[in-house]
């Protein structure tokens, strides 16, 4: 998973970027970078790190001059996680001294043989990420203008994409056919912002609209123009953005990620039986932070009082981001604590966006009972996750997620807990408002690829390195 930013057009392009790259930090935290243009030239700034790290110390006029810049954020992942190759944008040279740079996020699921047809024919790569794809098919593309050697490129090619681009004089957006993955972009200040999510255009109170699935759009001194490409005939908008990834205060596919998370929590809350007996001693809290507004409407709909029963140390980053499970465990402790005042001697109602690896889950649940709790009742906003995403979340191998093969019972033994209830496949599509769920990506819940409608291979096959 990754953020992208760009502005066209705009006074201080590529500082507006770095802004908009600090308020989608929670999309991806090991590198980031930002290519601007001034018309004559490309400059690039990229490093490993927060993107604060990264662009604190960088004089912005100097070192990214011009009215157009494009910006990516890197989500770590195991595999690919240090090599400085990965870091976007990347950049090209392309014939007729044309430079193009780009910023990707999503996953190609027929990355590897398009690679390798490539490099069969001579292409010489750089990094092992996916999105180096597109700056090979552009370079080979025979149509002669730019647009049109990006649509044929996109031809060629079958995942997720939200992508910006960069040529000397112009700047590019496009979304995959089938819209994974979200881009939202709003006039401003005569020229034009873009961002995965809505909250990075909140800092200059513009409000965005989303760029279509299928949509490339081109911006140039001869102004706006946009071309619709590929099969517009399925939309699968990532239910995951919802459920998880984005910012609460965001808008992702024109979708309040708050109003989402209200109904998972009510529709939760409409699942579990709260024995009278109990009810006294019962209470709902959250896993801060990602799951505060589902635990809020779980505790409304279900009458029981929400308190903050753990407390979450934030200066800690995300522990997904963890790779190695030894770290990940100690980082999940460091990061949250329990308050032994409010969970003593309680039954609690512990309501989570999701459980991947069950890591979260199980320490809490052991927190929580040293800590005093009587009962645990882990309450799970979303269905179980059964296989690895290929379209952009940087779930892991299908052996370590801890649904894949156990059932509720299995899993609810294995962390500890009185009680494990998880939202039906049916349910979030409820609160997607999307009851035919005809418009959402659910294939990590459900196995079943979101284009073809065939299973998933039963292990980690087609997923290309992670950018
Ligand atoms: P687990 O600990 O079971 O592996 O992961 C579940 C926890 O991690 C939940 O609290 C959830 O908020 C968070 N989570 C779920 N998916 C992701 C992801 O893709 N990235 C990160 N950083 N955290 C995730
Ligand atoms: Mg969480």
């Amino acid at each position: 998973m990754c953020g992208i930013a760009g502005a066209y057009g705009v006074e201080n392009a590529s500082r507006i970027v770095s802004q908009m790259l600090k308020a989608l930090q929670h999309r991806g935290q090991e590198a980031a970078g930002i290519v601007s243009s001034d018309g004559s030239k490309l400059y690039a700034v990229k490093g490993s790190g927060l993107a604060d790290e990264v662009f604190n110390h960088v004089d912005f006029a100097a070192a990214l001059p011009g009215r157009s810049a494009i910006g990516h954020l890197r989500y770590a992942t195991s595999g690919d996680s240090g090599s400085k190759e990965s870091i976007q944008p990347f950049t090209a040279e392309l014939r007729q001294n044309r430079w193009f740079a780009l910023v990707h996020n999503g996953n190609l699921t027929n990355h590897l043989p398009l690679r390798e047809r490539l490099q069969d024919g001579g292409a010489i790569f750089r990094s092992h990420s996916d999105s180096e794809i597109f700056l090979h098919l552009r370079a080979r593309a025979m149509a002669m203008d730019l647009p049109a050697q990006l649509r044929e490129s996109f031809a060629a090619i079958e995942g997720a994409y939200a992508l910006l681009g960069l040529s000397l004089d112009a700047f590019y957006a496009a979304v995959d056919p089938q819209g994974f993955r979200p881009l939202v972009m709003a006039p401003y200040q005569g020229g034009w912002l873009f961002a995965s999510e809505s909250c990075a255009l909140d800092l200059f109170r513009v409000s965005g609209t989303p760029v279509a699935q299928g949509e490339l759009i081109e911006l140039s001194a001869s102004g706006k123009n946009s071309w619709s490409f590929g099969d517009r005939s399925r939309l699968r908008q990532c239910s995951f953005e919802h459920i998880y990834f984005a910012r609460p205060d965001s808008n992702v596919y024109g979708r309040s990620v708050y109003r989402v998370r209200v109904t998972l929590g009510k529709i939760l809350a409409r699942k579990v039986r709260v024995p009278d007996a109990a009810r006294e001693r019962s209470i709902v809290i959250a896993v801060p932070d990602s799951s505060n507004i589902e635990a809020l409407y779980f505790a409304r709909e279900t009458g029981l009082p929400f308190e903050f029963g753990l407390i979450r140390n934030h200066y800690m980053g995300r522990t997904f981001i963890t790779p190695e499970q030894e770290a990940r465990e100690l980082g999940v402790r460091m990061k949250l604590n329990a308050v032994e005042a409010v969970v003593a001697d309680r039954s609690i109602y512990v309501v989570d966006d999701s459980l991947v690896r069950g890591t979260t889950g199980r320490k809490v649940a052991s927190l929580l009972r040293e800590a005093g709790a009587r009962e645990v009742h882990m309450c799970i906003s979303s269905p179980p996750v059964k296989h690895p995403c290929h379209w952009g979340i940087d779930t892991p191998e299908r052996k370590q997620l801890i649904a894949a093969e156990a059932t509720t019972e299995e899993i609810a033994r294995s962390m500890g807990v009185d009680s494990l209830t998880y939202l039906s496949v049916d349910e979030l599509h409820e609160a997607l408002e999307d009851p035919d769920g005809t418009h959402h990506c659910t294939s990590c819940f459900t196995t079943v690829r979101p284009v073809t409608g065939q299973l998933l291979p039963p292990e980690h096959l087609i997923r290309p390195p992670s950018h």
